[in-house]
Order: C-alpha cells, then sequence, then structure tokens
C-alpha cells in the first residue's frame, strides 16, 4: 500500500497534453465533444493555445497554416464520426500542399490493452514534418483520454528533431551548375516548397549572382520580392515559352505551372527539378537533371560548386551592390559592364548616375568621376564617387588617373576585365595564338592584352591599386577603398574574358530587343 500513496496518477488526456508540449506543439485547433473535451483542457493545462472553431475543415486549415508558415505541426482537433469527416477536406489539401498537421480524433472506447498507442505520437510529428511534409492522423479511443495510469510507467517521447539535413548527390549539382552556365535564357520557378523550406537567403544569392530571371508560383510569391528587377511574373506566359532551362525550386509541373508542357512550355526545355519528395521528380516532364534535396540546402551546394574562379559579371555586381553605400554617384561606360550595372547597381537619389549617354560614348567616365568628385566635395556632401568600367571603356582615358591622383580625389574606380572589347580571350589561349603566326592576321579584333595591370597604372600615381580574381578579393578590397578618402583607387577586376549577358525574357508589350529588367 506504500507503492499506493506515491503513485502519481495521469490520464490518457494529460498524457497526450504532455507529449505534444515536448514537441513543441504551439497550437490546437478544434471542436471539441465526448471524448475529446478532456484533451482540450488538458492541452491548455500545459500552456498550448487551443483555438475552438465552428467547423472542423477550417479547424484543420488553420492548424496546417501553422504548420506551412512555421515547420513544426499545429493540431487539429477533432471527435470521431463526422468530426473526422469534415476534417478529412483539411487533411487532403495539408497533404496536397505538402503541409504538416497532426489530426487527433477520439473515437469509441477500446480495451485497455492498446494503450501503449501513445507512443505514437513521435511518430506522428515526424511523418509530417519529414520527407514531404503533409497530414497525418492519430486515432485516440475515448477510454483512453480518461483512464489513469502510474505517470511512472508513462514514458515520454523526446521532442522529433527537425529534419535530418538532405543533400543532392554532389555530380548531379555539378552538372546542374554547367547546364545553367551554359544556358541561354535560364528561368527559376519559386514554389512554396521554397518558402517553406525558409531558402529565401540562398535562392536570392543564386538568382543575383548568376543573373537568373524568376517567376514565383502563387504562394512562392515573397520568397524573393516581386518587384525585384530580376521577376519576370509580369511576362509569365512569355518566361515559360521561351526559357530553354527552367530551375524548379519547390513548385510541382501541375496544372498550376501547365504541366511542364507545350504549347506553354517549349518543348526542348530542360528541367533542373529540386524536390524533397522522389517520387515527385520526373511527374509530367523527366527532368534533365533531378537533384534530391531540401531546397535550402541544395541552393548553397549549386552556390558553392558556383562560386568558382573566374567570376562572371553578375558574381561581381552582386557583391559591389552589397557593399556600395546608397548615395553613390556611380559613373558607367562599357558594353555588358554598363548594360549588366544598369541593372544590377540602384540608383536611389537624381543626378547620381552618369554613363555613356545619348551618344553612347566611351572614354566619359574618368572625366565625368573627377567633375562628380570635385562638386560633391565643394559642396562637403562627401558622397562617394565610383566608377564602373569595361576594361576598353577605361582605356579610352585611363590617364584621368594621373589627374585624380594630383588633385587627391577619393574616387574608386571599378575596371571589370574581361580581356577586351564584348570579350577577350585567356593569358594562355593568347600565347598560343602568337605562337601560331602574325597576331595582326589572327587575333580576333575584340581582344586587348589578357589580364592587363590596370591597377598598376593608378598605383603609379601613388593610388592605390589591387589586382582582384575572387569574390573575398574583391569585397575586401573594395572596403579598404570606401574607408579611404585620401587619395583614388582602382580595383582591377577579372572576370570570365567568356562571360556574357544572360539573354532576358523580351515582352512583346516593350518595343525592339530591350529587355524587361531596364
Ligand atoms: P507551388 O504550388 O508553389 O507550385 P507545389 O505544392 O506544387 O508548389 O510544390 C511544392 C513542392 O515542394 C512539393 O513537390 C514538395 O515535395 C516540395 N518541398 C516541400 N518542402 C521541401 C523542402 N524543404 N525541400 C525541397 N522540396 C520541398
Ligand atoms: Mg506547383
Amino acid at each position: 500500500e506504500v507503492e499506493a500513496v506515491n503513485m502519481e496518477e495521469i490520464t490518457g488526456a494529460q498524457i497526450i497534453a504532455e507529449a505534444l508540449k515536448a514537441q513543441n506543439v504551439e497550437y490546437m485547433f478544434g471542436i471539441v465533444g465526448v471524448p475529446v473535451i478532456e484533451v482540450a483542457m488538458a492541452v491548455q493545462g500545459v500552456g498550448i493555445k487551443y483555438v475552438g472553431m465552428r467547423n472542423e475543415q477550417a479547424a484543420c486549415y488553420a492548424a496546417s497554416a501553422v504548420g506551412y508558415l512555421t515547420g513544426r505541426p499545429a493540431v487539429c482537433l477533432v471527435v470521431s464520426g463526422p468530426g473526422l469527416i469534415h476534417a478529412l477536406g483539411g487533411m487532403a489539401n495539408a497533404n496536397m500542399n505538402c503541409w504538416p498537421v497532426v489530426v487527433i480524433g477520439g473515437s469509441s472506447d477500446q480495451n485497455q490493452e492498446t494503450m501503449g498507442a501513445f507512443q505514437e505520437f513521435p511518430q506522428a510529428v515526424r511523418s509530417s514534418i519529414y520527407g514531404r511534409p503533409g497530414a497525418c492522423y492519430v486515432d485516440v479511443s475515448g477510454d483512453m483520454v480518461t483512464a489513469r495510469v502510474d505517470r511512472a510507467r508513462v514514458r515520454a517521447a523526446p521532442c522529433c528533431p527537425p529534419p535530418p539535413v538532405s543533400l543532392a548527390h554532389p555530380k548531379a549539382v555539378t552538372e546542374a551548375v554547367a547546364m545553367l552556365k551554359t544556358s541561354k535564357q535560364p528561368l527559376v520557378i519559386v514554389g512554396k516548397g521554397a518558402a517553406y523550406s525558409r531558402a529565401e537567403d540562398e535562392v536570392q544569392e543564386l538568382v543575383e549572382l548568376c543573373g537568373l530571371p524568376f517567376l514565383p508560383t502563387p504562394m512562392g510569391k515573397g520568397v524573393l520580392p516581386d518587384d525585384h528587377p530580376q521577376c519576370v511574373a509580369a511576362a509569365r506566359s512569355r518566361a515559360l515559352l521561351q526559357a530553354d532551362v527552367v530551375v524548379l525550386l519547390g513548385a510541382r509541373l501541375n496544372w498550376i505551372l501547365h504541366f511542364g508542357l507545350p504549347p506553354r512550355f517549349n518543348p526542348q526545355v530542360k528541367v533542373i527539378q529540386v524536390d524533397i519528395c522522389a517520387e515527385e521528380l520526373g511527374n509530367n516532364v523527366k527532368p534533365a537533371v533531378a537533384l534530391l534535396g531540401d531546397i535550402r540546402n541544395v541552393v548553397s551546394q549549386a552556390l558553392a560548386a558556383h562560386s568558382s574562379v573566374p567570376m562572371n559579371y553578375y558574381t561581381v555586381f552582386h557583391h559591389i551592390a552589397e557593399l556600395l553605400p546608397h548615395d553613390c554617384i556611380i559613373v558607367s561606360e562599357g558594353a555588358n559592364t554598363m548594360d549588366i550595372g544598369r541593372t544590377m547597381l540602384y540608383n536611389r537619389l537624381p543626378r547620381h548616375r552618369l554613363d555613356a549617354g545619348t551618344f553612347g560614348t566611351m572614354g566619359v567616365g574618368l572625366g565625368f568621376a573627377i567633375a562628380a568628385a570635385l562638386v560633391e566635395s565643394g559642396r562637403k556632401t562627401c558622397q562617394r564617387v565610383v566608377c564602373v568600367e569595361g576594361d576598353s571603356a577605361f582605356g579610352f582615358s585611363g590617364m584621368e588617373v594621373e589627374t585624380m591622383c594630383r588633385y587627391k580625389l577619393p574616387v574608386i574606380i571599378i575596371v571589370v576585365n574581361n580581356n577586351g572589347i564584348y570579350s577577350g580571350v585567356d593569358p594562355h589561349t593568347w600565347d598560343e595564338l602568337g605562337k601560331m603566326g602574325d597576331l595582326t592576321t589572327i587575333a580576333p579584333p575584340v581582344t586587348l592584352l589578357p589580364e592587363a595591370r590596370y591597377d598598376q597604372v593608378m598605383a603609379a600615381f601613388g593610388g592605390q591599386g589591387f589586382f582582384v580574381r575572387t569574390p573575398q578579393e574583391l569585397r575586401s578590397a573594395l572596403q579598404l577603398c570606401l574607408d579611404d578618402w585620401e587619395r583614388p583607387s582602382l580595383l582591377n577586376v577579372l572576370i570570365d574574358p567568356a562571360s556574357d549577358r544572360k539573354q532576358q525574357v523580351v515582352s512583346t508589350l516593350i518595343p525592339f530587343s530591350f529587355n524587361i529588367w531596364f
């Protein structure tokens, strides 16, 4: 009898409540009735918020939306029979949306020996959030709710940890990156799987580093801002039709995306499909590359595989844009340098951009920059003048760095150096050409001296010169220049001589070949 005194009794309802609390469940939505009233009261007792709804369907919709928004399932509490039937609509919707939700239904009484079924809880939470998220159902018989057991006999289930990291096969990642690099008209489709995966930072970096246009699905909206310059939602049909490579990030090629098929898609389109659900890969369209894994992790993998040297225009501008003060005066000239820079370097103030202008004149940049630096320092507004030049454009007036040095104008010149006009060749190819014959007869007219040391031209006059090959070097050199108000500086940023502009979706509304980001 001594034992009976020490025994702490606990009801089935309390066990449920504590098990849910241990799973970090924050919300329960439901409609109570026999036998689940005690369950609702017990969950409130452990600090879980209970929201009484008017129909189990709405309760289940609400619970599944909490699952989508937080990544941890909420619970929908229903009674047996009609209660569960009403909840089915919400469960089906959650399943189709790939949103986690745990539905708990009270049913008729059962024999005591099935009480071990309470151990189903951690499995319920796990199956709702692991793999493809979705709905799961736990059936609690009525007599379990009120039955009392010795607490010592209850085995508490530990909190189910978040899904383990899942990565795509490295070879598939390499293939995908190579396919993207050679694509002419790529398109990233951002679905609600990307939203659920909380992949916003990674997806933004991918889109910006590679200059990729993107299209959100309805609930993929907001992973990247709708007003992002690379968002092609306004030209959705053309974007889908013209894409040669589609990166599918957590969206299914179902009716929302016209099944990925003609006439809405290019019949030759190559799909790089990223999904956490293996069964989804190849649904309707056989992917050119299938990346099975969590979007956030897989996109990080792609970024790691991509951030190799040499850089391309988009990578360079992405890093510059992150570091430049919002009020700087941007002077720009060049071909790709000026075109891509215009889309990626934002102006937020009037009269803060000077470029090749109406006449498309190359060689204006350094003169403009000198003027801007003089006017601004005269006004004591101390806005930074940043001159973003193609290597060819820089050459037209490069000697003006001496002027800048002489007057100690703290202009920052960034030469985006691709060894040529429009494009160039690498040093090795240049040497090979030299061995093959007379360079004046065989060298492509667009080439300039590969890896020319424009930075040393600046250094020759006492300014700061930086020779930059990697994103890290670019960032640290630019930061040093921004911190130095005493003298001009020049960053000679080597990029892939074959780096090119990604063709953009052309809207029918805009005449000629202006791309819609302009
Ligand atoms: P949308 O309605 O935005 O097109 P869908 O519901 O069709 O989105 O597709 C979402 C896809 O995202 C599903 O195939 C699902 O398996 C997948 N998914 C869900 N979570 C993740 C994740 N963390 N990582 C990768 N894919 C995910
Ligand atoms: Mg979809």
